[in-house]
């Protein structure tokens, strides 16, 4: 048992005394000015962050194919070909590149107070699966510091891409902990349902969760989100998917864009949305208002698509109280939800939240409070994963 003396909380005044058990928050009350093992130096502390949504194999290949893909990607004038031609760079994969690419960006994610990650691996003809085994690599030996989840992710397509599907299962079958897929893809809604279907068989046959990218274009006549809430829905499926993207929703009209959400929050899905990596994005605050778990995603570092990222979830907060204009309090309360308490939500981490009981995963901030956090967005002063300190900041 130690204590961690003077810390600030979010939403309350004054200065507080936690008391650490083990891996679990035993108790939390005013500071009365005595020691502890950890002095918080008035400095806010929370729960730590999360990244419910990044490519981690293709971090770092940015350079290498930027000019074909980035700015068709961002402004979605033809998302599907920049997918094509960002395939270019897994003609090069190397289980050993990956890997260390991977580790690197898991470490320095870990300094930035992360401490759950959902990594999407492309499991596909062009990939094999060297990017998912470099990758669980990375999960198995980082273990004890974070958690990594790894996305058997068919980046290609099922239908567009025969043999994926085997592939997914085979990556199943040696560990991968959540199955991916990428419905809107496809060619047409018949092949989009069929992918939808064939995902979600496999989640439900090794009992995982399951986490897409939906409508990723700005085309309203894309619906695999709504698909994919009726599937959810008629495989009993609730509350074990997660929805990322979902760009096209911006182009909805009023009385579709209500139907889907509500479709939505009854299947019980949870909404990732990236607004720094492209013109478009989901309308959150409607999403929201719908009771819908959304968060907020990395999505890239340094790759095809988007040139900067770094899992520095402080820096996709503070974009994203620009872009989706929440710069008041309420705002920047709202935003830090999505990338903490939201995002673990997302990958099915409950009661990811600073209270007496709960897990003890936690960053202690260089900042007394979100308006100084968001503005600066620095590393932590120190991390602890399960009550253990795993980073402490500079
Ligand atoms: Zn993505």
């Amino acid at each position: 048992m130690y204590r961690i003396i003077n810390v600030s909380l979010k939403g309350r005044t004054g200065l507080y005394q936690l008391t650490i058990d083990r891996d679990k928050i035993y108790k939390i009350e005013p500071w009365d000015g005595s020691d502890g093992e950890i002095d918080g130096g008035g400095m806010l502390l929370t729960e730590s962050f999360v990244v419910p949504h990044v490519h981690i194999d293709k971090v770092e290949t940015g350079p290498l194919v930027e000019k074909a893909t980035m700015n068709v990607y961002q402004m979605g004038t033809g998302a599907r070909d920049a997918i094509k031609a960002a395939a270019e760079v897994k003609k090069g994969y190397d289980e050993d590149k990956i890997y260390a690419r991977v580790k690197q960006r898991m470490l320095e994610a870990l300094k930035y107070g992360v401490t759950y990650v959902r990594g999407f691996v492309d499991v596909d003809t062009a990939a094999g699966l060297k990017g998912f085994a470099g990758a669980i690599r990375v999960r198995d030996e980082i273990k004890e510091f974070m958690q990594l989840q790894v996305v058997a992710f068919p980046q290609q397509g099922l239908l567009l891409d025969p043999g994926a599907i085997e592939l997914v299962e085979e990556a199943v079958k040696k560990g991968a902990d959540v199955v991916g897929g990428i419905p809107w893809i496809e060619e047409n809604e018949h092949d989009q349902l069929k992918h939808i279907n064939q995902v979600l068989d496999i989640a439900r046959k090794y009992s995982k969760p399951a986490a897409f990218l939906v409508d990723d274009a700005p085309n309203p006549a894309l619906k695999t989100l709504e698909m994919l809430a009726d599937e959810t829905l008629e495989m009993g499926m609730q509350g074990k998917v997660e929805a990322c993207h979902a760009r096209a929703l911006q182009l909805y009209n009023e009385s579709n864009l209500n139907k889907v959400l509500n479709k939505v929050k009854l299947a019980g899905i949870s909404l990732v949305t990236n607004p720094h990596t492209g013109a478009y994005h989901l309308p959150v605050e409607k999403a929201l208002a719908h009771g819908i778990n959304v968060s907020l995603g990395q999505d890239d570092c340094n790759d095809a698509y988007y040139p900067y990222g770094r899992c520095n979830m402080l820096e996709v907060g503070f974009l994203a109280t620009h872009l989706l204009w929440s710069m008041d309090e309420a705002g920047r309360e709202r935003i830090f939800d999505m990338i903490t308490v939201r995002a673990a939500k997302s990958i099915g981490i409950e009661n990811h939240k600073v209270k007496e009981g709960s897990r003890s995963d936690l960053v202690v901030l260089n900042e007394p409070n979100l308006r100084e956090a968001f503005r600066y967005h620095r590393e932590p002063r120190l991390v602890l994963y399960g009550g253990r300190p795993v980073a402490t900041g500079t």
